[in-house]
């Protein structure tokens, strides 16, 4: 396969290296002589903070600085630039243009969070639109937009099922919930942080919840399961009904991680599958950029006997007119100031609208559709293999393992993520989910054509032929990229890492 890897230049000089002094990209008003009756600059600016040397920014011109920022754009892989992003989990999906235009205009940036509902009518009415149509696909009957990310939606989930047992006076019994070995890393975490302690059951065989395993977990204990479906290896849980009802008998809520909604949006909803509580995530399911920190949205859904113990206020509708509702007793309080990250919730309303209900309907086919197609060809590949039932379908992500690889050749999973690096592609996920053996987590999304789903799995063959022909080739990758397969013990350690200019880490690195 050609490479086709775009190389980011890295011998461009730095920002600071292209200084000259007396350059600049800007020019200040003149001061404007003193008002009288004003206190002077001099003095209002103690003098304790005055700079003593010089800040040492770099003299540039306005040409010169969009190029660094244009340049520094260039060297990151992203979504628009380059081709297939297929980390599992994460939907890394086309986030349209569109999106963008309406969350920059300026009837949005212009608002400011403490104007009257009176003077923010419309965007209260988006609010208040998003959540009916989030209400709608996902099956629930009340919801709060606020949670920042999908994380923040699975602890506000957890402290609403902890305000639900506190309210009925079970809290102090209710103490356990019970989490699958396949679950994102992020549902133990926000289970703890909420107070619980967290019952961890094995998958079965087919990489389901283990109904012997669940019966043998609950009890009286039990304050709730928490479950992705599809779970983590893409498999639809099918046995849903009957799980769901094991956890309400013994007196537990169901919560649905449903940070991925993207394999069965339009086609059936947690609500209707006896899910008590859901988070989804806006930036994933809907669309927006996402990944190295950027905003996100987890809205949390729920059933009506939970509506009360929602984070305040409610945005609610009267005669086309809306209001905030601060009066919610139950309520376990604010989880974000305002209403949440209102600018990605205006991208997922966007992408709502622009697509419609058949439109978020097909985009789940196709991400089923596209996940299957590179499975079903690269498990045929000997250093690859589908591990539990491989003849199940996949929903919108599949699950290789490099475990035969590994076996034959030496070549694990970890290194064809780094050669994959060599082709200009974005690795999958790696060594998640931990119940697969070198996993590698691909989730293509629907946004990509069949000629980058063709690449990518032109680039997976050539790797397995290469780890069983020249596995040195394999393993001693990344050979194209600007650095090469680096320390990852010492490039997480605080006190070697360097993220600065070229010259000062020098100084501080001595080399
Ligand atoms: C991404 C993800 C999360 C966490 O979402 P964040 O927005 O990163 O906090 C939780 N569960 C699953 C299944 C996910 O894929």
């Amino acid at each position: 396969m050609t490479m086709r890897f775009r190389q980011a230049d890295w011998s461009e000089p730095l920002i600071f290296e292209l200084s000259k002094e007396g350059r600049m990209g800007h020019m200040l008003p003149e001061l404007e002589p003193e008002i009288e009756g004003e206190i002077p600059t001099e003095e209002l600016v103690p003098e304790s903070i005055y700079r003593t040397k010089d800040s040492g920014l770099p003299e540039v011109s306005e040409i010169q600085v969009l190029r660094h920022y244009m340049h520094l754009s260039q060297m990151n892989y992203g979504v628009n630039s380059g081709k297939i992003y297929p980390l599992g989990s994460c939907t890394m999906k086309y986030n349209p243009i569109i999106n963008e235009i309406m969350a920059g205009h300026p009837k949005i940036t212009g608002i400011h969070p403490l104007q009257t509902p009176e003077s923010t009518q419309g965007v209260l009415k988006m609010l208040y639109n998003l959540k009916q149509y989030f209400l709608e696909v996902t099956g629930m009957h009340d919801a709060t937009l606020q949670p920042s990310a999908g994380a923040a939606g699975e602890w506000t989930g957890m402290m609403t099922m902890r305000a639900y047992h506190k309210d009925n006076g079970e809290l102090d019994k209710r103490t356990e919930v019970i989490i699958p070995d396949s679950a994102h890393g992020t549902n133990p975490a926000s289970a703890v942080m909420a107070g619980f302690k967290t019952v961890e059951i094995a998958s079965n065989k087919h990489g389901m919840v283990d109904l012997e395993a669940l019966n043998a977990a609950v009890g009286p204990n039990t304050a709730g399961l928490m479950l992705t479906n599809p779970n983590t290896i893409g498999v639809f849980e099918s046995e849903i009904k009957e799980i769901s009802k094991v956890i309400h008998d013994a007196g537990g809520l169901m919560y649905y991680d449903g940070a991925n909604l993207n394999a069965i949006m339009g086609w059936c909803r947690p609500g209707d599958m006896g899910f008590d509580i859901i988070h989804s995530n806006l930036h994933k399911t809907f669309s927006t950029p996402h990944g190295g920190g950027g905003p996100g949205a987890g809205p949390v859904g729920v059933k009506d006997f939970l509506a009360p113990f929602l984070p305040v206020p409610d945005i609610v509708e009267n005669e086309g007119k809306y209001t905030l509702d601060w009066d919610k007793p139950k309520s376990i309080g604010k989880v974000h100031g305002f209403h949440g990250n209102v600018g990605v919730s205006l991208k997922a309303y966007t992408y709502m609208i622009t697509m419609g209900g058949s439109g978020l309907k097909e985009s789940s086919e196709l991400a089923v559709l596209n996940a299957n197609y590179v499975g079903r060809i690269l498990e045929k590949e000997k250093g690859y293999a589908l591990t539990y039932d491989p003849e199940k379908p996949r929903k919108h992500e599949v699950v290789l393992s490099a475990g035969p690889m590994l076996e034959d050749t030496g070549v694990s999973a970890l290194y064809v993520s780094k050669k994959l690096l060599d082709y200009g592609l974005h690795a999958p996920t790696t060594y998640f989910p931990l119940i697969v053996p070198e996993a590698l987590m691909i989730e293509p999304t629907e946004s990509e054509p069949i000629e980058a789903l063709d690449d990518f799995i032109e680039a997976m063959k050539e790797i397995n032929d290469l780890a069983y022909n020249e596995p040195e080739e394999v393993l001693s990758a990344p050979h194209n990229t600007a650095v090469g397969k680096l320390d990852e013990a010492r490039a997480a350690h605080p006190r070697t890492i360097c993220l600065s200019w070229r010259k000062y880490c020098q100084l501080k690195l001595g080399d």
